[in-house]
Parts: C-alpha cells; structure tokens; sequence
C-alpha cells in the first residue's frame, strides 16, 4: 500500500492549492456576504479543467482519475464551499452521469460546453414532497405522437438550477409502474415553461446559486432520454457515488480550513499570558481536528481506489461521505470555539466554515441515508426498501 502521491498528482494539486489561494480564497468571505453566484469564479474554475476533471480529453474533460479529482475538490472546498458545490454538480452530477448513461451524440453534444464552463448544468431529482425517497417522484413526462415528452412538475433545492443552461431531470412516465417507470431527461433550459426561482432564505452556502425550479410543459426531444424508461432510478443512483465522493473530498478541505484558521489563531490569541495553543484543552480540539482531517481523507482517497479501479464503489463512497461531511461540521464548530467570541463574528471565516459544512450531512444523500447504505451492506437487511416504490 503506498500513501504517496504521483508526481503529476503533486503537481496537480500544488496547482489547485495556488488556484484557490490566489483567486478563490480573496473573494470567498465577500461573495458569500453579498449572496453573489460569482460566474466569472466558475469561468476561471473551468479554465483550469477543474469542471471536467474525470471526463476524458475526446470529450473536453482534463482525463484524470478520481483520486487527482478529489486532491482538486479537498483544495476547492478548502476555499470555498459554494464553488466547490459547483464543481460537484457540474463534474460529477451531470458530466459523470452523461459520461455513464449518454449515447455518443449526447456526449459529444453536451460535455465540451459543460467541461469548458460554457454551459452549466444542474441535477433535477429532489421535489418539494421528495427527498430521500427519491424513486418516490412526482414529477410527470408524457410522451407525444412526434415522440417528443412534455414533462410536468417542481423541483427543490436544485443546485445551479439558476444558471444551468441544461438540466438533468428526472420523472415518473407512469405511476403504474413504479421505478420501472422512472426516467431521466435531458432538458435544455431555454424554454418559457423552465422557470427556475432562487431560494435566498438558506443558512449558509449563500455563495452558490441554489432554485426551486416550476415544470410546465417542458419539453424533451424524443432522444433526450439518459438510458432507457425504468433506468431513472440507477441513473440517479449512479449521479450519486460520484457526487457524494466529491461532497466527501469537499469536506476534507472545509475541515482542512477549520484546522489552519484555527492553529494560526490559538498561536496568535494570548489569555493568561500565553498563546492559547499552550493550553492543553485548546490543543485537544487541535488534535482531534487533525485526526478526523486525516481521517476523513483517507477514507475519500480509499473510495477513490475503489473507483479507480472500475470496481463498485457505494459502499466505500458512503462511509467517506457520512464521515468526511461529519468530520467538517465537527471541525468547523471546534474552529469556532477555538476563536471564542471571535469566532461568533463575521470578521473570520470559520463562521462561514461552519454554516456552509452544515448543508453537507444534507445534501446528496442525509447522513442518515448514508448510514442505512452502510448498514444493508454489512447486514443484508435493506431498510430503505419500504422506502422506494419499488416495493410499493
Ligand atoms: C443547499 C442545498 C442544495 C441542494 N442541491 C440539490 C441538487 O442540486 N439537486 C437535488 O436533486 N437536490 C438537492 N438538494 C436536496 C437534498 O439532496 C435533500 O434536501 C436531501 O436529499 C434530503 O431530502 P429532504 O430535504 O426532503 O429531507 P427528508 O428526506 O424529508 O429528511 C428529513 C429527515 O428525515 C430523515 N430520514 C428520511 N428518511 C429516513 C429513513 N429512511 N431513515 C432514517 N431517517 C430518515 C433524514 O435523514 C432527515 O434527517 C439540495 C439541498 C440543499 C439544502
């Protein structure tokens, strides 16, 4: 087993690390202050390949494998957590499911203009009365004499939903049948019936451009379908171990961020004539800070393995996302405690930290939901059965 990084992983990542520091981590606190979805960020983000990382060259993507892809998502989400959530959505959520599912025409279609920034796009699965029974969808997709489908519904919480030129959504085209009817489209947004709205009133992320999106008779061509009716909820499934390990990398860098903003603090805060870093019990939260960093990247690099060497990775990319999304909030709300009354304030970032790691137990999948993975794996028994329409 070797812990070292390639050389060109080396390098990679001391490209990504003066990346952020250089143009992520300046204006990081001041977007997010000004709720600001910084587009022109997201341009300089995708100049660097960051947004096609795991897409091959032929097809626009930077033709790297998971392990660089997660040295890239740790220092993004270092400096910034909504920019990471764009790389996230734009990498993995939508190219790595093109790149799974698509036909060659779709590929050559969509992955250059997603890969270069040119396009966003955004991943349509959770609905106002859905969320982690997502087979469980309400949104409707008839399809017409032409063959062209006519899609009908609302979706919720959806990632770049604002800005994303191209959406991947998802849909019930027949309730009979279950998740045997489940099905995912791809929607090109330029039409009246995609009417996205941002949802401002959220308790961090302010950063990242975050929608509830109204469906009406949008329509999908007749060859927009990822994969076939009754594959929806795989292709969802499979959108998700590629998101929740990017969400996992995410996280190491946000409590990699926790850990410096904290150790640079305590060194420079002195009470009782001495800087606090002396104090046994400041350097207890330190250590445990460094332990679950480590910790939480190993598991993110052991997934990344897994997947790298095409094996089925669900299982390994569960444990990192439950424990390196954990991992950051814990780091975060320990940076805050280190700052005392400091760290309560707007005037450093680990308040930031903290409220932008909390959306990340959430998202892609609750940490609940992670454990419930884990948990039908190692005992055979599948609680989230009951949940899915499969059983229905
Ligand atoms: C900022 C933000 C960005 C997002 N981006 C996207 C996006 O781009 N695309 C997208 O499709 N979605 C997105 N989401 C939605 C996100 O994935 C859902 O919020 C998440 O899956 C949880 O669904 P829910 O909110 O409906 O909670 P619910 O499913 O209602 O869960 C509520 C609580 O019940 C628990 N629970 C539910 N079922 C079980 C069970 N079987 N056993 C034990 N506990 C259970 C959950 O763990 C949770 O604690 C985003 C959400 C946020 C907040």
């Amino acid at each position: 087993m070797n812990f070292d990084l390639s050389d060109e992983q080396k390098l990679i990542e001391q490209t990504a690390r003066e990346f952020t520091d250089g143009e992520i981590m300046p204006v990081a606190g001041e977007n997010s202050e000004n709720h600001f979805f910084d587009r022109e960020l997201v341009g300089k983000i995708a100049a660097q390949g960051f947004l096609g990382a795991i897409v091959p060259r032929e097809y626009g993507g930077a033709g790297l494998d998971y392990t660089t892809y997660a040295i890239i998502c740790e220092e993004i989400g270092r400096g910034c957590s909504a920019m990471r959530t764009v790389v996230s959505v734009q990498t993995s959520l939508v190219c790595s499911t093109i790149l799974k599912w698509g036909t060659e025409e779709q590929k050559q279609r969509y992955l250059p203009l997603l890969c270069s920034g040119e396009w966003l796009g955004c991943f349509g699965l959770t609905e106002p009365g859905t969320g982690s029974a997502a087979a469980n969808q309400k949104t409707r997709a008839a399809q017409q004499d032409d063959g062209t489908w006519l899609i009908n519904g609302a979706k919720m919480w959806i990632s770049l939903g604002n800005n994303a030129s191209l959406a991947l959504i998802f849909a019930q085209t027949d309730p009979s049948l279950g998740h045997r009817g489940l099905a995912c489209f791809l929607v090109e947004t330029d039409q009246p019936g995609f009417m996205p709205s941002e949802i401002t009133a959220k308790m961090g992320l302010w950063a990242s451009d975050t929608a509830e999106i109204a469906l009406d008779d949008v329509t999908a061509s007749a060859d927009s379908m990822l994969g076939e009716v009754g594959d929806g909820f795989k292709v969802a499934m499979s959108a998700l171990d590629s998101g929740r390990y990017s969400v996992a990398a995410g996280c190491v860098g946000l409590a990699r961020a926790s850990l410096e903003e904290s150790i640079a603090y305590a060194n420079e805060r002195t009470q009782f004539d001495r800087p606090i870093a002396g104090f046994q019990l400041v350097q207890a939260m330190i250590a445990d800070m460094v332990v679950k960093t480590e910790a939480a990247r190993l598991l993110v690099y052991k997934a990344g393995s897994v997947k790298d060497a095409g094996r089925p990775s669900t299982l390994e990319t569960s444990i990192a996302k439950y424990y390196a999304t954990e991992a950051a909030v814990w780091c975060s709300d320990k940076a805050i405690q280190v700052h005392g009354g400091a760290g309560y304030s707007r005037e450093h970032p680990v308040e930031r930290y903290y409220r932008d790691a909390r959306v990340t137990t959430i998202y892609e999948g609750t940490s609940q939901i992670q454990q419930l993975i884990i948990g039908r794996a190692v005992t055979g028994q599948d609680a989230l059965k009951p949940m899915t329409v499969e059983n229905a």
